[in-house]
C-alpha cells in the first residue's frame, strides 16, 4: 500500500516511513492511495471477535505486507494489553437506541490511548528492524502529551520529549505526565503558553541540525497517519456489537483536530453502514459553521470547559478536503494556501453538498454541556465527561432516526475533567480508577525551561540515551 500527501506534490511513501513522517514535503498529509473496503458479508464474519482479533482484519489491509502477519498481531495486542476493561471499548446504554462508548479504559483515561498505545510499539518494533533511533517531540495542552508519553515509556529506540505550558495544565494531566520516571522520558514545562510550546516544537523540526548525526524527529501529534488508522477499529466494534452490517448504526464524535471522526468517516467508505456521522462541537465550532453555513474562518480561540477540543483549525480536515474535491492534489494546495494567507476557506457548491450529506453537526455552549452532564446523571447515574457529554446532545440534537443505534464516542473519563463534574453539581469528586488511586502520592520530574528555542535544543541534546 502506497500513501500520498494531499497537495499531490511530495513522493509517495510506503507504510513504515508513512508512520515516521509527519507532514509531507509539500505541507500535505498522507493519506492511502487506495481505501481497503469489506463486503456485507466479510463484516458480518467478523460478528462476536475480539477487540484485537478485530483490529488486525481491519488493520492489515493498511499495512499490506510490510510488517508480517505476526509480528503485527503481537504488535497490536501488547498495544491494547494495557486496557483495563477486557472488552476494550465497552458500550453502556444511557437512552433508548443511545450507546456510549467508553473510549477511555486505556492508561491515561482518553481515546488517545488507541492510537497512542498502538503508535509506540509500532513506532519501536520499525526502529529495531532498521536499527535506528529517533526522537519524539511535541506539544501538549493536556491529553495528547501523557497518552504519548505512556505509549512511548518502554520504547527502546525513543527518547521522547513533551512541552506543556508551565503551570497551565489541570494537575490531573501534569502529574500523568510527570509521574513517567523511565529514562528516556522528558517532560518540559515551558514558561509561555500553549501556542510557544507549539512554536518551538515547529521551529525543532524545520532545522534539525542540533541532533546527533542519524536522529531524526518524529510526530505524535493527530496528522499521524497510524493514529487515524488505528482508530477505525472501534467503529467496527461498536457497530458490529450492535448487529452492523444487518442494520445501520449511527455516531457523534466530539470533535477538535477532525481525526477522530475522520476515522469513522474512513470506517464507512470501508463498508460499514453507518447511517449519520455527527460532528460535535464546543464554541471553538469552526467544523459546525463550515458545515451547517459554508463559514470555514479563522477565529481566535476560546477556552471552554472542554479544553481537549479547543481548537481554531482542524488539521485533520485537509484529509476529508482531499476526498471532497476528488482527491485533486492541486486544488487542495490552492484553497490551503489561500487560507493560510486569507484566514477563510469557501468550500464549491458540490464539495460542500457532499460533506452536508456525510455529516451532521452541533456546537455546545459550556452552559449547555454542563446541563446535559446533570441531565444524564438525574436519569442514569451514568457521570460524562464535558467532552463526552457536547457528543451527547449533539447526537439528540441532530438525530434523524429513533430506530438506528446512536453510539456517542466517550473520549475522556469524567475524573479528568473534574471542574465540569462539579460545576454541573452532581458529584464532588469523581474518583480516578484503581490504578491512578495514588497519581498525588507519586514522585514527579519535569523540568521548567524559559521561552528559547536554544535552550530546549541543548536540554535535548544534552538527554538523548546514546
Ligand atoms: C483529542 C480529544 C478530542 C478531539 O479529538 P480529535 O481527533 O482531535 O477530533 C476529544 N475529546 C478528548 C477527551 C480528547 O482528548
Amino acid at each position: 500500500m502506497k500513501y500520498i500527501s494531499t497537495r499531490g506534490a511530495a513522493p509517495a511513501l510506503g507504510f513504515e516511513d508513512v508512520v515516521l513522517t509527519g507532514l509531507a514535503s509539500d505541507g500535505g498529509l498522507y493519506v492511502p492511495e487506495h481505501l481497503p473496503h469489506f463486503s456485507h458479508a466479510e463484516i458480518a464474519s467478523w460478528a462476536g471477535l475480539p477487540y484485537r482479533e478485530l483490529a488486525f482484519n481491519v488493520i492489515s489491509p493498511f499495512v499490506a505486507g510490510a510488517i508480517p502477519d505476526e509480528d503485527l498481531k503481537r504488535i497490536i495486542d501488547v498495544s491494547y494489553s494495557t486496557f483495563r476493561h477486557n472488552a476494550i471499548a465497552p458500550l453502556v446504554q444511557t437512552g433508548h437506541n443511545e450507546w456510549i462508548l467508553e473510549l477511555f479504559q486505556g492508561p491515561t483515561l482518553a481515546f488517545k490511548d488507541f492510537a497512542l498505545q498502538f503508535l509506540g510499539h509500532l513506532l519501536d518494533y520499525i526502529l529495531a528492524k532498521r536499527q535506528q533511533k529517533v526522537v519524539v517531540l511535541g506539544a501538549t495542552s493536556g491529553d495528547t502529551g501523557s497518552a504519548a508519553i505512556e505509549g512511548c515509556r518502554r520504547c527502546e529506540n525513543v527518547d521522547i520529549f513533551i512541552l506543556h505550558p508551565h503551570q497551565r495544565v489541570s494537575d490531573v494531566q501534569r502529574r500523568q505526565m510527570t509521574t513517567v520516571l523511565e529514562p528516556n522520558v522528558h517532560n518540559i514545562a515551558l514558561r509561555g503558553n500553549f501556542d510557544d510550546c507549539q512554536n518551538l516544537v515547529k521551529a525543532s523540526f524545520a532545522d534539525q541540525s542540533f541532533l546527533p548525526a542519524g536522529r531524526q524527529l518524529v510526530a505524535v501529534n493527530s496528522i499521524n497517519w497510524a493514529r487515524i488508522m488505528a482508530q477505525i477499529v472501534y467503529y467496527f466494534y461498536a457497530a458490529l456489537a450492535l448487529g452492523a452490517p444487518h442494520r445501520k448504526i449511527s455516531f457523534s464524535v466530539p470533535t477538535g483536530n477532525f481525526g477522530d471522526i475522520f476515522a469513522g468517516y474512513l470506517a464507512q467508505r470501508m463498508g460499514l453502514p453507518i447511517e449519520q456521522l455527527v460532528i460535535a462541537t464546543n464554541s471553538n465550532d469552526i467544523l459546525h459553521r463550515c458545515i451547517g453555513g459554508n463559514d470555514h474562518t479563522r477565529k481566535p480561540l476560546l477556552h471552554s470547559l472542554s479544553p481537549s477540543m479547543d481548537i481554531m483549525v482542524s488539521s485533520n480536515f485537509e484529509r476529508m478536503l482531499f476526498d471532497l474535491y476528488d482527491r485533486d492534489g492541486d486544488q487542495i494546495r490552492q484553497l490551503m494556501e489561500e487560507f493560510k494567507s486569507s484566514g477563510r476557506l469557501t468550500l464549491a457548491a458540490e464539495p460542500l453538498r457532499r460533506a452536508q450529506n456525510l455529516f451532521s453537526s452541533h456546537r455546545l455552549s459550556d452552559e449547555e454541556t454542563i446541563a446535559v452532564i446533570r441531565e444524564v446523571f438525574e436519569s442514569t447515574e451514568y457521570l460524562l465527561d464535558p467532552h463526552t457529554a457536547i457528543g451527547v446532545q449533539a447526537a439528540r440534537t441532530t438525530r434523524k432516526d429513533a430506530a438506528t443505534p446512536m453510539v456517542c464516542l466517550a473520549t475522556a473519563h469524567p475524573a479528568k475533567f473534574p471542574d465540569a463534574v462539579r460545576q454541573a453539581g452532581q458529584v464532588q469528586n469523581p474518583a480516578l480508577p484503581h490504578h491512578m488511586q495514588d497519581l498525588f502520592t507519586r514522585d514527579e520530574r519535569y523540568q521548567v525551561l524559559d521561552d528559547s528555542l536554544e535552550h530546549l535544543k541543548t536540554f535535548i541534546g544534552k538527554n538523548i540515551r546514546a
